[in-house]
């Protein structure tokens, strides 16, 4: 059976001692969560996931969700069991606005529970991580009567949340939809058509399910300027707030599919839903995109949280198997071989995970920290840079940490040899479960579209520039230090290499677009490589005054991980940086009919 331990210690360590968290007190919600508490909150998180939610987690592999003749759906043992637990202990509304009943502590909290929750079970973790994007989206953009007609619900986790866009022939381009709404007259829409591939669209969790959905007003313009958002519940609220008539939608059916087979994956049909308009008419992916965006910070999570699993295992593993014995000599002579930790390949392989695992959470939490200030910082100046920030490294938290998640999840199977590749010891699964990161809410290769082609550009660059003058002058500053000397020159070479990527952007992908599509992913994957080596270098300057005041074996081990970083894994942005100055020519060159 899998084992999983919440790296409590890790996250502290990132929050208080390399992004100073309790500077910010600041801003709303984080004077009310001095260190102690958020060490009592990071601990009873990590002793829910731990568990409670971690056991179900080959449960709900093998069993997966069953849709019944009737239409509803039956989640595998235990889940409704530990969703009460979960929804009992305040999880839900842990960030949320306190007007709405939430507890009004840092997002950045609530993300690094998010981190533990889908290391736990990626599956179970899905229905709360949705209804926490469904309440974004109608907290930002619905009308007051919405909000305090499901928000309060939802808060409690009596009520769940989804999200539906993807239609049979849409997916990426939701300018094809069909789904429609036409209006009755009494200010609410009928809504009609088909949703595939919906999370938790169905299931026996919560008592009512908020449906946000993606439809077109009856004589709406075509494309994505005439999509709007409207909530459709699958219970009609009466009018003293509780659950009442049910709406004409049902899950059609759900999809077998690779992994993640604890959650609910539907096809739901909207027969005449009742409906009612989430923000503007028209506007409706504007309002879609604030769960978008939530969401992707959540699978680049999940991406992190599987790659953090699957190398727990393997360490476990990697420290008891025996086989052969030390190039350098026996390390285990009393034994019949050595334990395979021994070897240099291994340690490469476990070496590569837990570096880029321990980056992508500072990475994850740097991010998460941005949010909040730009949710609730009143410094206009501080704000806009969280905003820029935000939106500059949620393609790339969720494209790298997912990509790299999944590569991790392989290596760490490896580590097994064959016993990886059967059943028995779990690692299939965390494979099969990180592979639907790198597809789901915009396939990677939509994000890193989405990185150069809007956001680089964005505000004449404001953001990229931002991000470049941020590490440039951590560079200037410790280049001289001793021990960080060599790790700064590294990350100035990979920021060198970056920013010459972003110039040859510039010069060569506005009269020829396809270049700009032709190196987006390594693009992406440099600039992911980037940002994670500033995260190391951060980390390494501050492991470095720790042990000056004292010897401290983790602080050690941060070093040393630091240094395997920017010797091994560093070294890949020339690489990517050659891929995108190829340009496009090569990959386009054949024509269709030659594949
Ligand atoms: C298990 C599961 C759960 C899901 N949950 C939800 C959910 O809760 N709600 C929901 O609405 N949807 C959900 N989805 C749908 C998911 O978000 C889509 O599958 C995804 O966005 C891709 O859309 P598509 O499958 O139609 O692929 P397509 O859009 O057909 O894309 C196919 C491939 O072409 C590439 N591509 C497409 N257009 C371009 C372009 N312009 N430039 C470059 N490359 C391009 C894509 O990157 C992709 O690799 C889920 C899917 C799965 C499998």
């Amino acid at each position: 059976m899998p084992i999983y331990k919440a790296p409590v210690e890790d996250t502290l360590f990132v929050l208080y001692d390399v992004l100073k968290m309790d500077g910010y007190g600041n801003l709303p919600g984080f004077a009310d969560a001095p260190r102690d508490l958020v060490e009592a909150v990071l601990g009873e998180g990590a002793r829910i996931c731990e568990e409670v939610i971690q056991p179900l987690n080959v449960v709900g592999d093998t069993v997966g969700c069953k849709r019944n003749d009737d239409g509803s759906v039956t989640t595998p043992p235990g889940f409704k069991e530990a969703y009460k637990q979960y929804r009992e202990g305040g999880w839900m509304a842990l960030s949320f606005d306190p007007a709405y009943g939430g507890q009004g502590l840092p997002l950045t909290l609530n993300a690094a529970i998010g981190e533990y929750l889908s290391s736990s079970n990626l599956a179970w973790g899905m229905y709360p991580g949705l209804t926490q994007g469904a309440m974004a989206a109608l907290y930002v953009h619905a009308n007051d009567e919405i909000k305090q007609t499901y928000l309060p619900k939802m808060a409690t986790g009596e009520w769940t949340g989804t999200m539906n866009l993807t239609e049979p022939h849409c997916g990426t381009d939701l300018g094809l939809l069909r789904s429609k709404a036409v209006p009755n007259g009494d200010g609410s829409y009928s809504i009609t058509g088909q949703k595939i591939f919906i999370s938790a669209g169905e299931h026996d969790m919560s008592d009512n399910i908020v449906h946000l959905v993606l439809a077109r007003i009856e004589g709406a313009p075509a494309g994505t300027k005439g999509i709007s958002l409207f909530v459709v519940p699958k219970f009609l609220p009466k009018a003293d707030g509780t659950a009442g008539e049910r709406n004409p939608l049902s899950c059609g059916k759900i999809e077998e599919k690779m992994g993640i087979h604890g959650n609910s994956t539907c096809v739901m049909n909207y027969d005449g839903a009742k409906g009612w308009l989430v923000g503007e008419a028209n506007k409706g992916l504007n309002a879609m995109f604030v769960m978008m965006n939530e969401a992707r910070m959540s699978v680049g999570i999940q991406g992190l949280s599987q790659s953090e699993a699957a190398y727990q295992n393997a360490v476990a593993y990697a420290k008891d198997r025996l086989q052969g014995r030390s190039l350098s000599g026996p390390k285990a002579p009393d034994k019949p071989a050595d334990p395979i930790i021994v070897h240099p390949d291994v340690r490469r392989t476990l070496m590569t995970i837990r570096a880029i695992n321990e980056a992508g959470r500072a990475l994850m939490l740097w991010t998460a920290l941005q949010a909040d200030i730009s949710h609730r910082s009143e410094d206009a100046a501080e704000k806009q840079k969280a905003e820029d920030h935000m939106g500059l490294m949620t393609p790339i938290v969720k494209g790298v940490l997912t990509d790299l998640g999944f590569d991790n999840a392989v290596k760490a199977q490896q580590m097994y040899g064959g016993h990886g590749y059967i059943n028995e010891w779990g690692m299939g699964q965390f494979v099969r479960d990180a592979r639907i990161t790198m597809i789901y809410e915009g396939a990677n290769g939509i994000q890193a579209l989405d990185l150069v082609g809007r956001k680089l550009g964005a505000n004449g660059g404001r953001a990229i520039m931002t991000f470049f003058n941020e590490v440039g002058t951590f560079c200037a500053q410790n280049k001289d230090d001793a021990a960080l000397g060599p790790m700064i020159g590294a990350l100035s070479k990979g920021l060198k290499d970056l920013q010459a990527a972003t110039m040859w952007f510039m010069q060569n992908a506005m009269a020829k677009p396809d270049n700009a599509g032709a190196g987006s992913t390594p693009y992406m994957h440099l600039f992911g490589l980037v940002a994670m080596g500033y995260m190391w270098a951060r980390m390494a300057r501050t492991a470095q005054e720790k042990l000056a005041e004292g010897a401290d074996e983790r602080m050690t081990a941060k070093l040393a991980t630091a240094r395997f970083f920017f010797e091994q894994l560093m070294p890949e942005s020339g690489a990517h940086l050659a891929r995108v100055t190829a340009g496009a020519d090569s990959m386009m060159a054949l024509p269709a009919e030659a594949f």
